[in-house]
């Protein structure tokens, strides 16, 4: 066990691991560790952890409970560890060694040093699979005529792409380095860089002159960054998402990319994920390919595995969304997709999210919204993004009976019109509750 400075681990309680079969083995008093999060973390944690225990005790009856452990992030932690310290090594250790937790919204720092402390923690413990289920709840306010129709998952990488972080600025010696890399190795690509020399700046700088701009200098500007998507990155997300489709009997995948553009790193994700189909499920190719589907027989049979591309997609997910059903994408494609799908079910506000690695058993679950500084300490926004992402992790701790009934509870208080300031603005005759009466309205409905 890790020798912890600032965190206090519960005398009670045990922790949760996982065997050499992925299979999680889940104590009656799991210890899970939690950060409350910046801004407006605090009211929403709160209020999520009174109902995460009153339903706990309620549906095990008093045989189960949750010990929950807070480690640090964000604000909170530099005033407990000192500054600098945004993502101190403790909670990376107790993430480690605890497995499962779950996380309020943290601040981005702005400058140097870490980009996005959300980023990092799910680089750092390797959490490759971002799952962002998205359901509407009856009586949810939504933009879009029947919401009822959404009901999708999507898994997004979470490792790879662009958010590898790998970028050098404009004018920096690093870009020039690379573009000097490219002109030498890689001189017909290097012609596609339409900015990338001195004589293409000035005559594209001459052109402005001749209808009228004052002259100015215009050196080589062109910004850099390196899209890396891989075969083992793109097979742990697809087989991750085939497995969920068989275990809760989805009828689709779909792999949406931007592979007609991006052949060898969104195109290959496509390619590579008919390949896990078939190789690793025994998907057969339908009418000669590329869609396939799992035959009679096997494990997930009817289970057909299609693709997408990502801007068609983001007209049909609100077009026709009872055309998807589990969506496997690529980093970036699965940040606009699970925010726009947020929207169709009511938004910001009551989005879950959990990122997990199936393998080692490590998963936190989260807000997906920011800290919403403006609202701070005013016990007002509405804490559903956090209790649904608890759902998620009792789900993913097998207590679905706890999960279920936060899920009925939460739409029966939704449901009878006493929602937070969210909610309320966009429905007729709704009461406004604060956040924490919001929850408590919760558990009392369990
Ligand atoms: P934000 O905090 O998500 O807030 C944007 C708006 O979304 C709020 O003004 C509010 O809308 C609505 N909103 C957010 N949370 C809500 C909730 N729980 N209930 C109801 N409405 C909610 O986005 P931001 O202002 O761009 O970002 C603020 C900080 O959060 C930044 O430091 C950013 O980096 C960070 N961030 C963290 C995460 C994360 O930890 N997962 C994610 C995104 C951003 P109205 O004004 O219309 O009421």
């Amino acid at each position: 066990m890790a020798d912890y400075k600032h965190v206090k681990v519960p005398k009670e309680g045990e922790k949760i691991r996982i065997d050499d079969h992925m299979k999680l083995h889940v104590p009656d008093r799991p210890i899970l560790p939690f950060i409350e999060g910046d801004g407006t973390g605090p009211d929403i944690w709160k209020a999520s952890q009174h109902l995460f225990d009153e339903t706990v005790r309620k549906v095990y009856g008093g045989k189960r409970k949750i010990e929950w452990m807070e480690v640090y992030a964000g604000e909170k932690s530099l005033s407990v560890y000192g500054p600098g310290e945004w993502l101190p090594d403790e909670t990376l250790d107790a993430f480690k060694e605890y497995l499962v937790g779950i996380k309020g919204p943290l601040t981005t720092p702005v400058g140097k040093g870490i980009r996005s402390l959300n980023v990092a923690l799910r680089q750092i413990l390797d959490l490759y699979v971002c799952l962002r289920p998205v359901r509407w709840f009856t009586g949810v306010p939504s933009p879009v005529k029947n919401p009822s129709k959404v009901d999708m998952v999507i898994f997004r990488e979470n490792t790879e792409d662009i958010y590898a972080g790998i970028e050098y600025a404009a004018g920096s010696p690093e870009a020039q380095k690379i573009l000097d890399f490219i002109a030498k190795e890689f001189p017909k690509d290097f012609s596609k860089i339409r900015f990338g020399t001195e004589k293409a700046s000035q005559e594209w700088q001459k052109k402005l002159e001749s209808i009228g701009m004052s002259a100015r200098p215009a050196p080589v500007q062109v910004g850099v960054g390196i899209k890396p998507i891989s075969y083992l990155g793109s097979e742990r997300l697809v087989h991750s998402a085939l497995s969920y489709c068989i275990q809760h009997k989805r009828k689709s995948l779909t792999l949406v990319h931007k592979g007609n553009i991006m052949k060898y790193t969104e195109g290959s994700f496509r390619d590579w994920g008919f390949q896990v189909a078939k190789e690793m499920f025994g998907a057969v190719e339908i009418d000669g390919g590329p869609w396939c589907q799992i035959p009679a027989g096997k494990p997930g049979a009817g289970i057909v595995i299609k693709d997408s591309i990502a801007d068609i997609t983001l007209q049909q997910v609100l077009t026709r969304p009872e055309e998807f059903d589990v969506i496997a994408t690529p980093n970036l494609n699965g940040d606009y997709l699970s925010d726009a799908l947020a929207a169709q079910v009511g938004g910001i506000g009551i989005a879950p999210g959990g990122n997990i690695n199936y393998l080692t058993g490590h998963a936190i679950f989260e807000a997906t919204h920011g800290t919403a500084p403006k609202y701070a300490n005013q016990d007002k926004v509405n804490p559903g993004s956090v209790v649904l992402s608890g759902v998620m992790m009792l789900n993913h701790l097998g207590w679905n009976e706890a999960a279920d009934a936060i899920e009925r509870a939460l739409e029966k208080t939704i449901g009878a019109k006493t929602v937070t300031y969210d909610f309320a603005r966009l429905m007729e005759g709704a009461k406004e509750v604060k956040c924490f009466e919001f929850a408590k309205l919760v558990a009392g409905a369990i």
